[in-house]
């Protein structure tokens, strides 16, 4: 007996997920979501499925609608990475759709360093890959990328041969998944620290201890906005990180730059970034809360002609949303009170809670509060290696405000 080619292989045959009548609606129209209430338990019981097993999705007819994979304890309990019947939810599917993702990064910019798959918005629900070089930092944010980790890890080896893979699996949202938060090295041994190009200047990030993945892509092309009104200005970046910011406005010549982190760690490489980058001599650092700082150069009558806002997301979950505004606020009403006459003000939120017209109404509220009058002049979003997806507003988040702020 002959066996067939590997090639002729039918297509894995999934466990089917069968929806209740009408409920395909929002999924034909381009949702890759299921909610747990979408679910016929009666015919499909949520309970027979284990975390991340794969799926396909059905309508209450039967008909099909795509694959991907389920998680009986969440609210979304699956989530749709295909919807062609001849390209299901397996490790190809991610090669193929890992190459497309690296083909918009390759048109988008000139070196390797950039968020590579986006998750939903590059059609890869639950996966985060940032590339640094010939290193990968990865994120398994869902049960159902969790238990495709081989096939993952396989996928990355086989497009880009990385030296070395992370899985920065410490992101709060896999607690909902039901999944530990771990950091791990899942292939090859990669370096303490990296070095990212961005725009002409350079950055070492560290890979296990930093932020998030290490180096915050979203904000390359808000951060060039800065070449406008960084020249001859003092310049005040809060939650500054590395330097991010700061660094950009000191190149951008700016004169003097202060840089507000509340972690040793993080100014310790805004000092080294902005040795590498040849700016060490206008680039200052303080430890200290950012609010608390604020108050301080207030009462010391500091002013400053840009002041940048980049803080983590305040918003995290719905129910922290009024103490998250109120947090917003504050920090804006703080940070124009430490304006000179006519300054500028970037202000910007991560936590997509928050949406855009909301934002700009809370930081007018804040000028209002402090007598401030404001003139809108760019609106920024996250950078396109963060590609949204026009059907969730998850993928949607980031916001950044360019302002001018003078007094009555
Ligand atoms: N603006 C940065 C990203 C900010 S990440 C960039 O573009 O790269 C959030 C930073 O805020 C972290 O470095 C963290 O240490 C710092 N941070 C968090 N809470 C803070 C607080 N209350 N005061 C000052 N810094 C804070």
């Amino acid at each position: 007996m002959s066996t067939p080619a590997p090639s002729a292989a039918p297509p894995p045959r999934f466990r089917p997920l069968r929806l209740r009548p009408r409920e395909e609606r929002r999924i034909r129209a381009g949702h890759p979501w299921v909610y747990s209430n979408e679910v016929d338990t009666r015919a499909t019981p949520l309970t027979a499925f284990e975390p991340g097993e794969p799926v396909e999705v059905q309508a209450a007819d039967g008909r099909f609608l795509g694959t991907g994979y389920v998680n009986p304890h969440s609210l979304i309990c699956a989530r749709i990475a295909s919807r062609d019947r001849r390209h299901p939810f397996s490790r190809s599917l991610i090669v193929h759709r890992l190459k497309v993702a690296l083909g918009l990064r390759e048109r988008l910019f000139e070196g390797p360093w950039y968020r590579l798959a986006h998750a939903e918005g590059d059609r890869l629900p639950g996966l985060v890959v940032d590339r640094y070089g010939e290193v990968l930092v990865a994120q398994l944010n869902t049960a159902g990328m969790e238990r495709a980790r081989e096939d993952v890890l396989g996928a990355l080896d086989k497009v880009l041969r990385p030296r070395a893979v992370v899985l920065r699996n410490d992101s709060p949202v896999r607690e909902l998944e039901g999944l530990p938060r771990t950091v791990e090295v899942a292939r090859g041994e990669p370096p303490a620290e990296v070095e990212v190009e961005e725009a002409g200047l350079r950055f070492r990030v560290p890979l296990l201890g930093g932020q998030k993945t290490g180096w915050f892509y979203d904000q390359r092309d808000n951060r060039l906005r800065l070449a406008r009104y960084a020249r001859g200005a003092r310049v005040l970046d809060l939650f500054s990180y590395a330097g991010g910011w700061g660094i950009r406005a000191a190149a951008c010549g700016a004169e003097s730059v202060l840089c507000v982190d509340s972690s040793e760690a993080a100014l310790a490489r805004v000092a080294e970034n902005a040795r590498l980058n040849g700016v060490d001599g206008r680039v200052r650092t303080l430890r200290a809360d950012a609010f608390e700082a604020l108050a301080a150069l207030r009462a010391e009558r500091a002013r400053f002609d840009l002041v940048v806002l980049d803080p983590p997301a305040f918003v995290r979950r719905r129910r922290d949303l009024k103490a998250g505004l109120e947090a917003y606020r504050r920090l804006n009403r703080m940070a124009m009170q430490v304006l000179a006459k006519d300054g500028f003000l970037v202000t910007c939120s991560c936590s997509f809670h928050l949406d855009r017209a909301r934002f700009l109404a809370l930081v007018h509220e804040a000028a209002r509060h402090v007598d401030r009058n404001l003139q809108l002049l760019e609106r920024g979003h996250q950078a396109p290696d963060h590609p949204v997806h026009p059907a969730v507003p998850e993928t949607d988040y980031l916001k950044c405000l360019v302002l001018r702020v003078s007094l009555a």
